[in-house]
């Protein structure tokens, strides 16, 4: 089978053929449909996250069809997330915390994932896609609506919610908001007309590259930008909160204990549990969520990680590895 492999960090993914993956116990082999492209995907293949497995397969939001292995009915479409094994038996797997498993292994950094034709994976951990969903249109739910759900409730009640980076995570986390009742202010690189626009056709109530017009009650910070942490405690009022969602940040600068001060509260998004799974892609239709897509083949896969790396894509990126070319999302 073909797949885009790391060989070492900073160097580009190369096409291999590849031996097809056979299914251990409790394991589904699957026929990739299609891999979403993530954030996370770039900071693993820039050598910004320790210790990948090498050589490794990017990919952690891939949508296929089940082909071997006993767990799964064969021919069942199912979605692959980050999380892609945990260990069940410490602190946090029993106290319903798996995102925080010691011994977690994630797809597409330690386990190989869906930048390929094929592979395998944990049937626990495997997610039943809601019907009526192309391919291409569901795999952006996996990752980016999923850690960007579990960051919008880590939000808390938050009213006025700002958005920092709109990139694929923060169209879906929009539109969820807006149908919730809140109003969500993006906030995107100065100059970026084309993901402002977006963010006003989901419901922004504002949009810019500047901050924004009122107090928030809390921000979500999507950019892996350090400094948009005391730019975002700025803009929350008192009691507000500042969600950082993303895997990697530069380092944070310093910053006076007066923005923080008023129990303003500061804090991380970790990985997903399979709850969160569950609830976003039952939640997701009701809304109904529509993914904004641009769809690579296989092949060019470096590619769509080149434009992620500068802020060329507007919503979300897609490897279409079945070629379907369908990215509608269900109305
Ligand atoms: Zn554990
Ligand atoms: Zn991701």
């Amino acid at each position: 089978m073909r797949a885009m492999v790391l060989d070492r960090p900073g160097t580009p993914l190369r096409l291999r053929d590849v031996p097809t993956p056979a299914p251990g116990p409790g394991q589904v082999r699957l026929r990739v449909h299609a891999c979403a492209v993530c954030r996370t995907d770039l900071h693993v293949v820039d050598g910004e996250l320790p210790d990948p497995k090498l050589p490794i397969v990017p990919g952690h939001q891939v949508v296929g069809t089940v082909v071997d292995g006993d767990a799964i009915a064969h021919g069942t479409r199912v979605g692959v997330p980050w999380l892609g094994w945990t260990c069940g038996v410490c602190a946090y797997c029993r106290s319903g915390r798996e995102n925080l498993c010691d011994a977690a292994r994630f797809t597409g950094y330690q386990l190989d994932g869906g930048y390929a034709e094929e592979m395998v994976a944990d049937a626990r951990f495997c997610f039943p896609l809601p019907a009526g969903w192309p391919d291409l249109a569901v795999a952006p739910l996996l990752c980016a609506g999923l850690i960007g759900h579990r960051a919008l409730r880590l939000a808390g009640d938050a009213e006025r919610l700002g958005l920092y980076g709109f990139g694929a995570s923060a169209h879906i986390v929009c539109q969820v908001a807006r149908w919730q009742g809140r109003r969500p202010f993006a906030v995107t690189r100065p100059g970026d007309d084309a993901a402002q626009a977006l963010a006003r056709s989901l419901g922004a109530v504002w949009a810019g590259g500047d901050d924004p017009p009122e107090p928030l009650d809390a921000a979500i910070i999507f950019a892996p930008a350090g400094e948009l942490v005391p730019r975002a405690l700025r803009a929350v009022a008192k009691g507000g909160t500042v969600v950082c969602a993303g895997i990697h940040m530069s380092d944070v600068p310093s910053f006076p204990y007066a923005i923080l001060w008023g129990e303003r509260v500061l804090r991380s998004v970790a990985n997903l549990t399979r709850r969160d799974g569950e609830e976003f892609l039952a939640l997701a239709p009701r809304v109904p969520v529509r993914t904004t897509v641009t769809t690579f083949p296989l092949a060019e896969a470096n590619e769509a990680l080149a434009r992620l790396r500068r802020g060329a894509i507007v919503g979300a990126a897609v490897l279409d590895v079945a070629g379907s070319g369908d990215v509608r999302s269900p109305t």
